[in-house]
């Protein structure tokens, strides 16, 4: 077990190809493209020096730090995935979930090949000062060879990093390109004053929300897990409260449902009857952990958290979480994939045995890409959503206002006036967007399932309908017979 709780004996990559011959069994494509599809393309392994400082001591000296990038297709460019900060990173892991990237941006119809990158460190013996030089220096390594850029690869936000290392990433950047009229586009879930799209930051939580929400608003499917429809009233357990947990979480408990078990790196706290979401964020900021939270039973093994009692489980932490060993004391319904790879593909066949219901991560995740995209087009189209057209429907929509209140003699209340009105800004069109491609997606993958009696779970229902999409890339261009 790592530090993080997850099983380091397992083979990631090797588990997404499993999950990936699974599917294919389903399809009739020729052996060598399945391969092709399959293979990572360029795996860039670097090791360079930095200067760092001890947090604690303050005493510099130089290390060594191993960092990756990979790019798993360029079926279409440019190749896109996020940059993860974690003392576990290693190849194996961030080739698997270069590979994921891939499937996920053909599920929700991102025209990108997959990418991941991952440096090895552990954030929390570093200073500020020094993370930013590591993050400068890794930019720096992928600029040499030719592992970013608007067209060519675009890294984002992944586990350990945020905002401020996208913002470090794309000012070295442009350090090195001041020419390039794209290069805000090198990079994506940047801070708005650096060119990022707003509502991409809450994206990833947002999508796992609109995912989950789909899945439940099907009577027929929520009947066989003995569930009534909807999320309000639902009981439901985060692992991990980072970007992803917190938003997802967020959302959840918006739409009425209650939380139920949460857990953090260093213990899991339960209480059936209800946690207070911004109360337990604001105490693990004080407080620096949750071990001494009161409202709640605490206990010291996070993993405790994934045999919670309740409806949906969101795993948002890590990878490798849910194993042929805690699977059958697994209690959700519904496995909702916050993170990359939580379930194991020996934990899954447990777990669809209990009937447990699992939401696949390559989609249900897939909200933080999507909206990245729209960053990316954002940078390349130099204007913000909603600028041209915000005022122009306003105008419209206030003819049409006046005439309804002119045929039918009736005022129209000014809260009823002001929504009539309003044009759309650049957080609604986001949002929207974000809410039809989940929607759309769910239904496709759901749709691939119903279609093939033999597929009996949604995870191969989207490697299906993943495979498909990036063979016919392949197919139509003539490349493979
Ligand atoms: P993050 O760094 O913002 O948060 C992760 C949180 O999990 C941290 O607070 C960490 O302390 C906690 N954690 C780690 N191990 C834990 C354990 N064993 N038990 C409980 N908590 C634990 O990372 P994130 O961006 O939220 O990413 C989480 C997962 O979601 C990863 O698998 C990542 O690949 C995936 N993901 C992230 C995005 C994104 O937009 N950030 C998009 C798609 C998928």
């Amino acid at each position: 077990m790592s530090k993080n709780g997850r099983r380091t004996t397992e083979s990631f990559f090797r588990n997404v190809e499993r999950y990936f011959d699974k599917a294919a069994a389903f399809l009739n494509y020729d052996t060598g493209l399945l391969n092709q599809i399959k293979a990572c393309n360029s795996v860039y392994q670097m090791r360079f020096p930095v200067v760092v400082e001890d947090k604690k001591t303050g005493k510099q000296s130089v290390q060594v730090i191993e960092a990756y990038r990979v790019q798993h297709s360029q079926h279409k460019v440019p190749c896109k995935g996020g940059i993860r900060y974690s003392i576990d990173v290693n190849q194996d892991e961030v080739m698997a979930l270069a590979a994921l990237m891939t499937y996920k941006c053909a599920i929700v119809d991102v025209p990108f090949g997959g990418a991941k990158g991952g440096v090895k460190i552990d954030k929390k013996q570093y200073s500020d000062e020094t993370i930013e030089r590591i993050t400068r220096r890794y930019t720096t390594e992928l600029i040499k060879k030719n592992f970013i850029g608007a067209a060519i690869d675009v890294p984002a936000p992944d586990y350990g990093t945020g905002e401020r290392e996208m913002s470090w990433i794309v000012d070295t950047y442009l350090a090195f390109h001041p020419n390039d009229i794209n290069a805000y586009g090198c990079v994506t879930g940047k801070p708005i004053s650096q060119g990022g799209v707003r509502g991409r930051k809450e994206a990833t939580g947002r999508g796992v929300y609109f995912g989950t929400r789909e899945a439940c608003s099907i009577a027929e499917d929520m009947r066989p897990l003995g569930l009534s429809t909807g999320i309000e009233g639902k009981r439901f357990a985060v692992q991990g409260l980072g970007n992803v947990g917190y938003y997802s979480a967020k959302f959840f408990v918006e739409a009425g449902a209650l939380l139920v078990g949460v857990a953090e790196i260093d213990c899991a706290i339960i209480n059936p009857k209800g946690l207070d979401l911004e109360h337990v964020m604001q105490w693990k900021q004080e407080h620096g952990g949750l071990l001494q939270y009161p409202y709640g039973k605490v206990i010291k093994n996070p993993q405790a958290v994934l045999e919670v009692d309740c409806d949906i489980l969101i795993p948002a932490a890590l990878e490798n979480q849910i194993t042929e060993e805690n699977a059958p004391r697994i209690k959700a319904k519904i496995i909702a994939e916050g993170a990359n790879g939580p379930c194991t593909p020996a934990a899954e066949e447990i777990l669809l045995k209990k009937n447990v219901m699992i939401i696949p991560d390559m989609y249900l995740n897939a909200g933080g890409v999507t909206v990245s995209y729209f960053e990316w087009l954002k940078n390349l189209s130099h204007v913000r959503f909603g600028r041209m057209e915000k005022r122009f429907t306003e105008n419209t929509n206030l003819l049409f206002v006046r005439e309804i209140e002119r045929l039918t003699g009736q005022h129209i209340g000014s809260n009823e006036r002001k929504l009539l009105l309003e044009g759309a800004d650049e957080e609604d069109l986001v949002n929207s967007g974000l809410e039809d491609t989940m929607i759309t997606a769910y239904h496709a993958i759901r749709d691939t399932m119903k279609r093939n009696k033999k597929i009996k779970d949604l995870r191969t229902a989207a490697f299906v309908l993943a495979i498909d999409k990036v063979a016919s890339s392949y197919t139509t261009l003539g490349i493979w017979p």
